[in-house]
């Protein structure tokens, strides 16, 4: 088993990166933007929210952060959205996810002027992902296709199975995957597959994003597959129950020795989206998908 390390490669990238904001410094006057909004004080997203800001100083980009109540109305927060679409500052934006059950993530989604949309999730982006044109990729998807190349992990011809259908990791990593250019053979398994063993444990290329701790265990898993875990749980440290510790959609320690590569939890994925998310800032800033 060789375990894919996600931290290391996106310092790898963050590296090449810095250089290349240094040089569209030099020329342009200027350095990337990127904004975040984050509504409330939901801890995991406070924290995704701190890593991203540090990533954006790590490469020499400027960020802003907004921070607004837990009780803004959703009316409120479309005006923020707005603010930041008009803002000629401002290269891409995101909102941070989950919102307050009372506004409609959809809604907000749909407020973000696509040319801005650095996470990926308006249906222009999406719609022009499916058909294979120039886009914003999902940030997570975009962040496992690196990964993978990274690794040389070829998708051409592969299996791959995605278990998990949401419409930032799951859906869209499917449908990237068996474009042209990727062309690996696609099933997407969800919360009513039936027989969902037998489906996984046919997979070249595993692609995990459930949020179930430890789903995935050694019998779902085919001898040699890779196996990419997206999942990030927050569960008691059994080692000292005053604690709590990450772990993945996968049970790492009964999975790692019958695959070929793995992503542990944390330290795989999730430096990897943040990296998409950087990528996807620099291309707004340079016009590279919408000139
Ligand atoms: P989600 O929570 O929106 O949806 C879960 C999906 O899993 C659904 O499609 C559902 O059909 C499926 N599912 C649920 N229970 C199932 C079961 N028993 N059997 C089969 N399928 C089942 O998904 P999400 O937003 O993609 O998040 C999934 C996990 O990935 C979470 O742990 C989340 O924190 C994590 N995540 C990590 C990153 C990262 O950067 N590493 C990014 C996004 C999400």
């Amino acid at each position: 088993m060789k375990m894919i390390d996600g931290r290391a490669v996106a310092e790898e990238l963050k590296n090449v990166l810095k250089q290349q904001v240094q040089e569209y410094e030099k020329n342009s006057g200027r350095v990337p933007h990127l904004a975040a909004i984050l509504v409330g004080n939901h801890p995991a997203s406070q924290a995704y929210v701190g890593n991203k800001v540090r990533a954006c100083e790590q490469v020499g980009f400027r960020s802003t952060l907004i921070r607004l109540p837990e009780t803004v109305s959703e009316e409120e927060l479309l005006l923020e959205i707005e603010k930041l679409n008009a803002d000629p500052e401002v290269d891409g934006f995101i909102v941070q996810l989950p919102l307050p059950a009372h506004i409609s993530e959809v809604n907000v989604t749909l407020q973000i002027d696509y040319r801005k949309d650095v996470d990926g999730f308006h249906p222009v982006n999406f719609g022009r992902m499916a058909q294979g044109l120039p886009c914003f990729l999902p940030a997570t998807p975009y962040g496992i296709t690196m990964l993978l190349d990274r690794y040389h992990i070829s998708t051409g011809g592969k299996h791959v199975v995605v278990l998990g259908r949401s419409n930032i990791v799951g859906t869209p990593i499917s449908l990237l995957l068996s474009r042209k250019g990727m062309d690996a053979t696609v099933t997407l398994t969800h919360s009513r597959t039936k027989n969902l063993d037998e489906y996984l444990s046919k997979a070249d290329i595993l692609i995990v994003a459930i949020g179930i701790p430890n789903f995935v265990n050694e019998r779902m898993v085919k001898e040699g597959a890779v196996v990419i875990d997206v999942g990030i749980n927050r569960v008691p440290d059994p080692k000292d129950d005053q604690k709590s510790i990450l772990v993945g959609d996968v049970d790492y320690h009964e999975v790692k020795d019958k695959c070929s590569y793995i992503t542990p939890v944390p330290g795989g994925v999730g430096p990897m989206t943040v990296m998409g998310l950087l990528m996807n800032t620099f291309k707004a800033a340079t016009r590279q998908i919408y000139p």
